[in-house]
């Protein structure tokens, strides 16, 4: 199975995915994550990485596809992954589709995860104060531009993906479990 959450940033994504991969054996595949492990380790990518983070633009396609595409042929991935910050570009969704239809599998559904955008400043504020401020993009000026992004380069993903007709769109303005109990309604 091949899940896309998908949403602007701070709706939940990533909640969800936990969700789902403690109750159906899903791996998540998070492409912040792969960027934040590379910058953890200080490797040449993880320094490219924070610059880019910090300021809330997005990291080469390339780079990015790359990375995805590595993950996706690890021998765990087999029972389906859980695309959670990917694709955020329609290059990406088109390499996606590139990579997806060569290992002769496809996307079973994009989960838009709908949320009030006033209320995402709260909940990064949130989670910076619950993380200790572990990601350093979490804070008011860097949302405002992940934002702007999101609506750039990652909104027009929502039409690519209706056209295929795999978008589903869950309230994510529901409490954790409302929204984890319609994600199960459309995984089935
Ligand atoms: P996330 O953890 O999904 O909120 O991603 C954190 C940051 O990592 C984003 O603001 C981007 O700078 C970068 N990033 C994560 N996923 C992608 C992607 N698919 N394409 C480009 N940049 C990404």
């Amino acid at each position: 199975m091949i899940l896309i959450l998908f949403g602007a940033p701070g709706c939940g994504k990533g909640t969800q995915a936990l969700r789902l991969v403690e109750e159906r054996g899903l791996v998540q595949l998070s492409s912040g994550e792969m960027l934040r492990s590379a910058i953890a380790v200080g490797s040449e990518l993880g320094l490219r990485a924070k610059e880019i983070m910090d300021r809330g633009d997005l990291m080469s396609d390339d780079i990015i596809v790359g990375m995805v595409a590595e993950r996706l042929d690890a021998p765990e991935c087999a029972n389906g992954v859980i695309l959670d910050g990917f694709p955020r570009t329609v290059a990406q969704a088109k390499a996606l589709d590139k990579m997806l239809c060569a290992r002769g599998i496809g996307i079973d559904h994009v989960i838009e995860i709908k949320v009030d955008e006033a209320s995402l400043f709260a909940r990064i504020e949130n989670r910076a104060a619950e993380s200790g401020g572990a990601r350093s993009d979490d804070n008011a000026d860097t949302l405002r531009n992940r934002l702007a992004v999101y609506h750039e380069n990652t909104a027009p993903l929502l039409p690519y993906y209706e056209a295929q007709g795999l978008l589903r769109s869950v309230d994510g303005m529901a409490s954790v479990e409302g929204v984890a109990s319609r994600v199960a309604e459309v995984v089935g």
